[in-house]
């Protein structure tokens, strides 16, 4: 067989089980490991392939970015936007933490992670284990009630000091949101 050959196959049999053992192809394909790397190197440098610890996996591209807003739909690319990206590796656009909360809890078991970046730092975080605060007398240009994101409990109360607001993790503040939007007929996110 002849290389290109051996790598057609290898493409054909990763698109069945995503990843492969160096070792399974070598003796799938009846050559040796050597053979295998090489024939697996120009893949992996075209980006179709990546290396595993032991072995090589299909590269799927993630699902198209949109900078779109997936819960309201607004464009989403300031400093208050957050990435949520799903166990399916598919990754979605929220315009600020106000949306991201609301479509986490939507679709919770599906999430891997959920980031964003630290208000007053601009570090990035995790929005799972993030401090949020609701409705600060700041005016954020998103979605009502305005919701922030910050790494720390300090660091949001020290923004609560200054501009008031509601201190809570992601389930209490969804649970805060969901009130309040419950109190008011208008739409939470005006484009
Ligand atoms: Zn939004
Ligand atoms: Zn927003």
């Amino acid at each position: 067989m002849l290389p290109i050959e051996r790598q057609q196959k290898i493409m054909e049999w990763l698109q069945e089980n995503k990843a492969m053992k160096i070792s399974e192809l070598s003796e799938r394909l009846h050559v040796s490991e050597m053979t295998i790397y090489r024939d697996t190197k120009p893949l992996i440098e075209e980006g179709r392939l990546l290396k595993t610890k032991n072995g090589v996996m299909l590269y799927e591209q993630p699902a198209v970015l949109s900078n779109h807003c997936s819960y309201c739909k607004k464009l989403s690319d300031g400093r208050l936007a957050m990435t949520l990206i799903k166990k399916d590796q598919s990754i979605e656009a929220l315009c600020c933490a106000h949306c991201a909360v609301l479509r986490y809890f939507d679709i919770e078991d599906k999430v891997d992670q959920l980031i964003g970046q630290d208000f007053l730092t601009d570090v990035t975080i995790s929005g799972k284990s993030a401090v949020y605060i609701l409705s600060p007398d700041l005016d954020i240009h998103c979605c009502e009630p305005r919701v922030l994101m910050l790494g720390t409990r300090q660091r949001a109360e020290r923004l609560q000091l200054g501009f008031g607001g509601e201190i809570g993790n992601i389930k209490e503040i969804n649970e805060a949101i969901n009130k309040k939007m419950n109190q008011t007929s208008s739409p939470c996110c005006p484009s």
